[in-house]
């Protein structure tokens, strides 16, 4: 089948359904997407408020769809466009998901950092809808991933397992604020789309190292830090973060921290027509937890990607990151 129009089918489906719950349950789009995905994953219509003929609209239109038969890869992808016409109802700037085209990216340095291992835990701290895990998790098929995230909005971390079970993914959710105690044990990976801003809560914050002397601490400062300490001895952190994360008044902070505890594997800057403006423009950073048999690089990777659509120049990019794994790892 067509692979636009399976994707297309899917989200139709979740849309219709959604709509149709949303207006009965009286919830938002999102909660009713949650629903929705609920009722698809169990085969059967589970909310007992609604009425007999909604049920039956509702269980006539899953019944036409056969999730077997569609690729996870169609299922995130038509899920996704759901949440996103959800989020175009009232999601905050930092609840954004993150796109494919970073998640993709992201899989791939993933998969060059754990190439030659078959099997690897994998943690989001701030997974959210679950399409940067998922997208990362897809993109290895064969490699076997025990996989964790947490976030701490409800809806979204519903959308996430709701997400993994659809797309039969094994992933262990934790709905809490990740910067309190996490009982995850140390993966061999982090990846996170790092909320940006403060983090309110002082007293939590006090118990981390980067905090700042006064005032509210940067929450993507201490996320970095809580990803450090759920990592093993050696294990990689791959974060998206605001492209000025260096160059703020808290950045002396978060400098030494990283001296202490991690080595700089690389930055890699991306284009700033991802973004809607070259404010919000994001870079990947890639840090590994110091160990007794890991040493620094001899020299970081630093680049720039260009815009996905020019080819050539991205043939190039990817040749040079290529080589610096050959060199380095
Ligand atoms: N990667 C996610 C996705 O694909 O949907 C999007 C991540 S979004 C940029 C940042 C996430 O951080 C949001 O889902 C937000 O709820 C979460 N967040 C913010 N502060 C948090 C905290 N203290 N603890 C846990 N999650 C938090």
């Amino acid at each position: 089948m067509d692979k636009f129009l399976t994707v297309e089918q899917l989200f139709q489906l979740f849309d219709s359904t959604s709509k149709m719950l949303q207006e009965e349950l009286d919830c938002t789009y999102l909660e009713a997407l949650a629903e929705s995905g609920e009722n698809l994953f169990h085969g059967d219509v589970i909310q007992d408020e609604l009425s007999e003929i909604t049920k039956k609209r509702l269980a006539k239109q899953y019944a036409e769809i056969n999730l077997d038969k569609y690729s996870r890869e169609d299922i995130r992808k038509g899920y996704q466009l759901a949440i996103l016409k959800g989020m175009q109802e009232n999601v905050q700037p930092n609840h954004q998901m993150t796109p494919d085209s970073m998640g993709m990216f992201i899989g791939y340095l993933v998969g060059k950092l754990t190439k030659g291992q078959p099997s690897f835990s994998l943690l989001d701290p701030a997974v959210g809808t679950g399409n940067l895990l998922f997208t990362v998790i897809n993109s290895l098929p064969d490699k076997k991933i025990q996989s964790y995230g947490s976030d701490v909005d409800e809806v979204l971390v519903k959308l996430s397992y709701i997400g993994a079970n659809l797309m039969e993914h094994s992933v262990q959710f934790f709905n809490q604020d990740s910067l309190e105690p996490l009982f995850v044990d140390p993966v061999d990976i982090v990846v996170s789309d790092l909320p940006i801003g403060y983090y309110p809560n002082d007293i939590r914050a006090n118990e981390y190292e980067i905090r700042a002397e006064e005032g509210h601490t940067f929450a993507h400062h201490l996320f970095i830090e809580q990803s450090v300490n759920h990592l093993k001895p050696g294990g990689y952190g791959v974060f998206l973060i605001p492209n000025n994360l260096f160059e703020s008044s808290q950045s002396p902070l978060l400098h030494e921290y990283i001296k202490h505890h991690a080595y700089i594997q690389g930055i890699v800057q991306l284009p700033n027509s991802m973004f809607k403006s070259e404010a919000a423009a994001k870079s990947i950073l890639i840090i590994q937890k110091k160990s007794i048999e890991v040493t620094q690089p001899k020299n970081a990777l630093l680049v720039q990607l260009p815009k996905l659509s020019n080819q050539e120049a991205m043939t190039g990019i990817l040749a040079k990151i290529d080589h610096w794994f050959v060199e380095e790892k």
